[in-house]
């Protein structure tokens, strides 16, 4: 099979040529995970937590590198990489090291009256080998850290990085390796799309998913001739609403930011801005001033980068394209040199231009009025999407009453953005966003199956369910449902007392 060149978004340089992982390696890495497995999945919780502690510090160690690698392939900007990509996986590495043997600890239920003698528990046991698909946009983040809740749960690890950033893929390997991960515990496979299908019909136990929802769905279809059960973090439209009492140059910064941090090339990027009408004209001349300011390149003093997957360029220039067919109003025009795409601000923008319904995944923000709240809300929800979104008012009863009834998985108040990078709090999308939550217990429990036990102690020799059926049991049964669901009579009282002589003659007798 054809090699991959990895290439610089930025100068085109050639970073270094990967070979695909051939289709006939595919069986043997899953015996090797398979066996990895059995060798982890009983490890003690101990044992998982001081692998964890090693991951952090061998990160910490190489956190240069690490970025380096990031910038090389993605051709973001050094702080974007170590705050969005490094910080957020050392925060869950942290967090699971603490809290995964809590979490995963046999959990005690309550058990129905009806079940008397009985206890109940439920166990939380590794699945398997997990195949974990990553994207592009934060290759570290968006692998490390499904990786490392898979191995905190017990499970083996394939992971297939993107094609478009190979070397975070090799690096996450060389950690692995360094913080003395179990031999092939976690393994990289190398290639595209064809060797993700290959790895599906290896038949993981369970696929992790980050990418695009168009990918997603034919993800979702290749699991399903296996019944792999399967978690999908997809694209997003997220929407932000700026009411007229929200923090103005608050909202103004944010807006410019959510949009634009990473070149747009975030899946909680702010792709669509609302604007109470009150406020519009005056917040889009703000907005448009501030936008002037962010700065395109690649050194310390530049705030985004250029975009780093070429075909996303051909989507962005489509959807500008329609939009301007349909009468938008560029107030920054698109304009590139090369990859390095400017910012592009827009208005008179309407929901049936692509613009505001197909993800952009670039430095693209369409801005558009909204009179009452009731209609920012409509908008907001006129998408198949459901990842973020953000409302902005100072009136935070008013901001919590909209958050929930956005639908979307995630809602960010008076802020973008950085709560994907939140490991205590479950993420994850709906509607054509995805399912399944990560980060948080959610992720644990995600990568783990829940076996629920129910315990008796096996001391006597007969259950009041059991044979024989007969009238007299019918007639404690329903007595038992008068006085656990209806409600409570002198008669009620009486045929308690004579259920409980038919329990103690049929448990006892
Ligand atoms: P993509 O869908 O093109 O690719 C994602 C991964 O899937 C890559 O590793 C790719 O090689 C692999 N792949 C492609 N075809 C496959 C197939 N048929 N079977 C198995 N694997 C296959 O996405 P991308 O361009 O890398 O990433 C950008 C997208 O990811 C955007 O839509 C973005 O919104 C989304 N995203 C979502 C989240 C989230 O948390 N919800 C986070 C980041 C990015």
């Amino acid at each position: 099979m054809a090699d991959i060149e990895l290439r610089s978004p930025a100068t085109g340089e050639l970073i270094k040529r990967y070979a695909v992982t051939e289709a006939s390696e595919i069986a043997t890495i899953m015996d090797k995970a398979r066996a990895a497995f059995l060798r982890w999945c009983d490890s003690s919780f101990a044992e998982r937590a001081k692998l964890l502690r090693t991951l952090r510090e061998v990160i910490v160690a190489n956190c240069e590198d690490i970025v380096s690698a990031i910038c090389a392939s993605t051709g973001k900007v050094r702080v974007e990489a170590l705050m969005a990509d490094i910080l957020p996986t050392l925060d869950i590495l942290h967090y699971y090291e603490k809290e995964a043997a809590k979490i995963l600890s046999p959990r005690k239920a309550r058990t129905p009256i009806w079940c008397l003698g009985a206890r109940s528990y439920m166990l939380y046991k590794p699945m398997g080998v997990i195949l974990v698909i990553a994207p592009w946009n934060y290759p570290f983040q968006l692998a490390m850290v499904p990786v490392i809740t898979a191995i905190a749960a017990g499970n083996a690890v394939i992971l297939k990085p993107s094609e478009v950033t190979l070397n975070i893929g090799e690096k996450i390997a060389e950690l692995c390796q360094a913080a003395g991960v179990l031999q092939n515990l976690v393994q990289v496979v190398y290639g595209a799309g064809e060797t993700g299908r290959q790895l599906i019909a290896a038949r993981p136990d369970k696929i992790f998913f980050t990418g695009s929802s168009a990918t997603g769905k034919r993800v979702m279809a290749a699991a399903a001739e296996h019944l792999i059960p399967l978690q999908l973090e997809l694209g997003g439209k997220d929407p932000m609403l700026v009411f007229s009492d929200a923090n103005f140059k608050r909202a103004v910064k944010g807006a410019v930011y959510g949009a634009f941090a990473n070149s747009g090339q975030v899946c909680v990027a702010v792709e669509r801005l609302y604007v109470q009408d009150t406020i519009f004209d005056k917040f889009v001349a703000a907005l448009v001033e501030k936008v002037k300011e962010v700065r395109v390149g690649s050194g310390f003093d530049c705030d985004m980068g250029p975009l780093t997957f070429p075909h996303q360029a051909e989507v962005i220039e489509e959807n500008l394209k329609d939009a301007a067919d349909k009468g938008a109003v560029f107030l920054l025009p698109p304009r590139h040199n090369g990859y390095c795409y400017e910012p592009v601000v827009m208005k008179n923008v309407r929901h049936d231009m692509k613009v505001m319904q197909i993800e952009n995944f670039g430095p693209v923000l369409p801005v558009m009025p909204f009179t009452s709240e009731d209609e920012a809300v409509a908008l907001a929800n006129d998408t198949v999407y459901g990842l973020g979104s953000s409302v902005w008012t100072q009136d935070l009863a008013k901001a919590k009453r909209v958050a929930a009834r956005l639908k979307a998985g995630n809602c960010f108040i008076n802020d973008v953005i950085k709560n994907v990078g939140n490991g205590y709090l479950p993420f994850g999308g709906i509607r054509q966003s995805g399912f399944g939550k990560y980060h948080g217990a959610e992720g644990l429990y995600g990568f783990s199956h829940q076996m629920s036990v129910m315990l008796n102690s096996g001391r006597l020799s007969n259950e009041i369910n059991w044979f024989p059926y007969s009238q007299e049991m019918y007639a404690t049964l329903k007595t038992m449902i008068d006085g656990l669901h209806g409600k409570i009579g002198l008669r009620t009282i009486k045929g308690l007392w004579r259920a409980c002589g038919y329990v103690r003659k049929k448990l006892f007798g």
